[in-house]
């Protein structure tokens, strides 16, 4: 690929690669967008096939990120950084420690945290050599239930915005997956009284669970779960679960969960729900919840505090579902354009000199 057309046709900032040579830590951050703020993202680990997957991996989830934050109304930008290797063979004190250092090299121009295949433990190592980390033990804790949190609010303002009410005890929803978010999410439905829930779910252990505590929540093959005849369909597994096979399958006229890169393809799944009369609730604004949650652990950390922020999800999605609506595009391409304008808005803010 060539990265430098590519990094200015989507504006990316910096492109960082990195190699210890004493614990063999190979990597790459990427810095997109640090209009609003530090770029934050976590530390994927991964067996990349080769360099310029990691890199095109690296500068997708980076971009994601400054989206994601920018919606979420965080004074963040968006970034990520992705270590190529085996997870299961690479890890050491010294491997996180050397990331440690490489992530102090950036000055506070990027903070990671945890993401897939890299820990709280991990980051505990990382901390030991870098001021600029979050999602530490002890801290803001597991963002799981935050972001299911995030979710359920969202999941009442697409209620609102599609049918004029809001009350969940009315609805019926189908929950595809019930790992950390998809668990909490059922549990604040079924306290909100949820007409019916249907779940999906692979892992027995999960599935026994769900039936040992809610046993009124009904399991469904993971194949049926996208025709359930529901109000909501809420995708809390994994991305890419949105195509040209299961759109057409679905009857839900809501999609709302907590599941990242729901749409396989943003351009062509957007629009297609759109035409079928489905509300897409856009994964990056719904799913904020983690984050909101991790950005409290750079202040003084206050849970009730951080719940009301992750209320304001609800209100942020009526404005993108009025953005969509008034603009006539996809949600998807709607919650872009408030990231961008909030973005613009706060940097033009910015133009005169104020000393403080
Ligand atoms: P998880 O791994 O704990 O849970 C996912 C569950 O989905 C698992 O129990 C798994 O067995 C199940 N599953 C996998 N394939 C399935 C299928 N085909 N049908 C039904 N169930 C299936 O993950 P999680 O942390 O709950 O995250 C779920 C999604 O939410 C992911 O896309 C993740 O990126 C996103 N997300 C999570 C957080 C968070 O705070 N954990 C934050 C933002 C976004």
């Amino acid at each position: 690929m060539n990265k430098f057309e590519y990094m200015e046709r989507h504006g990316y900032e910096q492109l960082i690669y990195f190699h210890d040579k004493t614990t063999g830590l190979k990597g790459i951050t990427c810095i997109h967008n640090t209009t609003l703020g530090p770029a934050l993202g976590g530390t994927r680990l991964w067996d990349y096939t080769d360099e310029d997957e990691a890199t095109k991996d690296v500068l997708r989830l980076a971009r994601g990120m400054t989206y994601k934050n920018a919606a979420a109304g965080l004074n963040l930008g968006g970034g990520k950084t992705v270590l190529i290797g085996d997870a299961t063979k690479v890890k050491s004190e010294a491997y996180f420690r050397a990331l440690g250092r490489y992530v102090q090299s950036l000055n506070g121009r990027y903070i990671t945290a945890e993401d897939v295949n890299t820990s709280t433990t991990d980051m505990e190592y990382v901390k030991m050599e870098t001021d600029y980390v979050v999602g530490l033990k002890g801290r803001s804790g597991n963002p799981s239930p935050f972001t299911a949190l995030g979710a359920f609010h969202g999941i009442r303002a697409s209620l609102k915005y599609r049918f004029g009410d809001d009350d969940i005890s009315k609805y019926t929803f189908a929950v595809q997956g019930c790992g950390q978010t998809g668990y909490y999410l059922i549990n604040y439905l079924v306290e909100a009284k949820a007409k019916k829930i249907y779940f999906s779910e692979i892992n027995k252990d999960h599935i026994a669970r769900m039936q040992k505590e809610h046993p009124e929540v009904e399991f469904v093959d993971p194949e049926d779960i996208y025709s359930m005849e529901v109000d909501v369909f809420s995708p809390c597994a994994l991305g890419a679960v949105l195509n040209s096979n299961t759109i057409p399958k679905l009857n839900a006229k809501i999609v709302a969960g907590t599941a990242n890169n729901v749409l396989d393809e943003e351009n062509v799944h957007g629009p297609m729900l759109k035409e079928r009369g489905i509300l897409y609730a856009p994964d990056f604004v719904i799913n904020a919840g983690g984050v909101i949650n991790v950005y409290h652990e750079m202040h003084t950390y206050n849970v009730d505090e951080v719940k009301w922020e992750i209320s304001k999800i609800y209100d942020r999605l009526i404005k993108i579902f009025e953005i969509a609506k008034n603009e006539d595009v996809h949600t998807q391409a709607a919650a872009k354009v408030f990231a961008r304008e909030r973005m613009l808005t706060i940097s033009m803010l910015r133009t005169n000199y104020i000393p403080r």
